[in-house]
């Protein structure tokens, strides 16, 4: 008897964790006492219920249905004396301090010497599982605040949001094993889902339109499904949805979720105003144009990777003409309309990686990266007719030039980088043949040849 519980206690020593301890007591008392099945119990005092060790920390739903549990319970309660048999099985009591908190069953018991055993080990046993639910409540702790300093240090790195929610997104998925996770961005009040790529659960959608900002959380009747609104400042930003696919939502998960929605509000709020920030400082608030500062920087991005992969990049230099006649005839509204008109009007004919910023007043530079002088041509022609078609109604700024539609017109230099060019010549070359089409008629593409 001394030898088996000597060997019981090592092999305990050994394990840390919940599933550890209980393949070790499977496989001690199969080997030992021919027990076939096994498993442990914790009692939760507080509501007054009988929790599966293993389900308690790995959030599985093994073969026990709540009902069964509920049986146990009552068996749990009945036991006056350590211990009680009952359809050939055997419950017997863990204590601590004299109290019982858990349940040990013992299915198919044949061997009575079974008892006698318990009698002595199960003080181990029960040591041995209350650190187990100790370290277990610690590490869970450990890796809840991880993943809370993790969400507030994203913004150190990002502030896109297609990037931040997926990157959020998985870092739950990690944390509540067995839960599936969903994050919905709310943009022009609808509800959008950010992470993962699909939602086809209807009562999630159904849900997600009664929720309030004054809701932390919203739990579904069935215990599945937790929605825990991102709100800031009174306002909702989006929606963290998680879906159990084992046991209920657990209290601690709710209070875990409460939490990590709250931290991901603060990030998702600090990357959108940073986010705003940082399109103020890089692009031009009239035409959504990079502004010169960055159309410099992005012009050494460009001109040392089309040296360094030696890939052909095209400059075109673009100025409206005539456009001080706009402004003199019209007011400087109206001039402002036509920069804007003109601008979009560019834009919608580049392709995505090209560059396009306002160099000056009415002068704008684009950067064509993989293309050559004919294929820029081609692009400069395009936007020079685009521009030329574009009717820009004035009476959208000023009332009494009521429907008074007019056409801007711009000319354009095209300039092939060399790789003997510095990245500040690129644009002079482009602006001399821009001049050369400012002095030539205007309306007009031309080429600078370099000899
Ligand atoms: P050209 O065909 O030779 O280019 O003639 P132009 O009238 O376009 O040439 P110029 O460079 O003399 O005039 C540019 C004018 O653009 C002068 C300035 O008042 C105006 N301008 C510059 N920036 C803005 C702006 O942000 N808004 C408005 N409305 N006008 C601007
Ligand atoms: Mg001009
Ligand atoms: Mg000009």
């Amino acid at each position: 008897m001394l030898d088996l519980l000597e060997n019981l206690s090592k092999s305990l020593d050994e394990v840390y964790n919940a599933t550890g301890v209980i393949d070790t007591l499977r496989d001690f008392f199969s080997k030992n006492f021919n027990i076939c099945k096994f498993s442990i119990y914790i009692f939760d005092a507080e509501k007054n219920r009988l929790n599966d060790l293993l389900k308690e920390f790995n959030n599985t739903d093994l073969s026990d249905s709540n009902n069964s549990v509920n049986e146990k319970l009552e068996i749990f309660q009945k036991i006056k004396n350590k211990y009680l048999i009952n359809n050939q099985n055997l419950y017997y009591v863990i204590q601590k301090q004299g109290k019982n908190i858990g349940l040990l069953e013992f299915e198919n018991f044949k061997d009575n010497s079974i008892l006698d055993f318990l009698n002595i080990a199960s003080f181990i046993i029960s040591l041995k599982i209350q650190n187990i639910i100790l370290a277990e409540t610690m590490q869970k702790n450990i890796d809840f605040h991880e993943l809370i300093r993790n969400i507030a240090k994203i913004i150190e790195t990002q502030y896109d949001l297609n990037y931040i929610i997926p990157l959020i997104g998985e870092m739950i998925d990690k944390f509540l094993t067995n839960h599936l996770t969903y994050i919905f961005i709310k943009s022009n009040n609808k509800f959008e889902l950010l992470w993962p790529s699909r939602c086809n659960d209807e009562n999630i959608i159904k849900n997600l339109e009664i929720i309030t900002e004054k809701d932390k959380s919203l739990i579904t009747a069935n215990r599945k499904t937790g929605l825990f609104p991102l709100v800031n400042e009174n306002r909702i930003l989006g929606c963290i949805v998680t879906k159990s696919m084992g046991a209920d939502i657990t209290e601690n998960d709710i209070n875990y979720l409460e939490q990590i929605a709250k931290q991901s509000s603060a990030t998702i709020n600090r990357a959108n105003v940073y986010a705003e920030i940082l399109k103020h400082a890089t692009l031009d608030a009239l035409t959504g144009f990079y502004n010169r500062r960055q159309l410099e920087e992005r012009i050494k991005q460009e001109t040392a990777k089309a040296k360094r992969q030696k890939t052909p990049l095209c400059a075109i230099m673009i100025d409206i003409d005539f456009f001080k006649r706009i402004n003199d005839q019209y007011g400087h509204a109206a001039g402002d309309l036509v920069l804007k008109t003109v601008s979009k009007t560019m834009r919608s004919q580049l392709r995505e990686y090209d560059i396009a910023g306002r160099y000056g007043g009415e002068e704008f530079a684009i950067l064509l990266p993989f293309t050559k002088t004919d294929e820029a041509v081609m692009v400069a022609e395009r936007l020079r007719q685009a521009v030329e078609n574009k009717i820009i109604d004035l009476s959208k700024v000023n009332q009494e030039i009521a429907n008074k539609n007019i056409n801007a017109t711009i000319s354009l230099g095209v300039y092939q980088f060399k790789t003997t060019d510095t990245p500040q010549n690129l644009l002079k070359k482009a602006d001399e043949a821009l001049y050369q089409a400012k002095e030539t008629g205007r309306n007009k593409v031309v080429i600078k040849i370099d000899e």
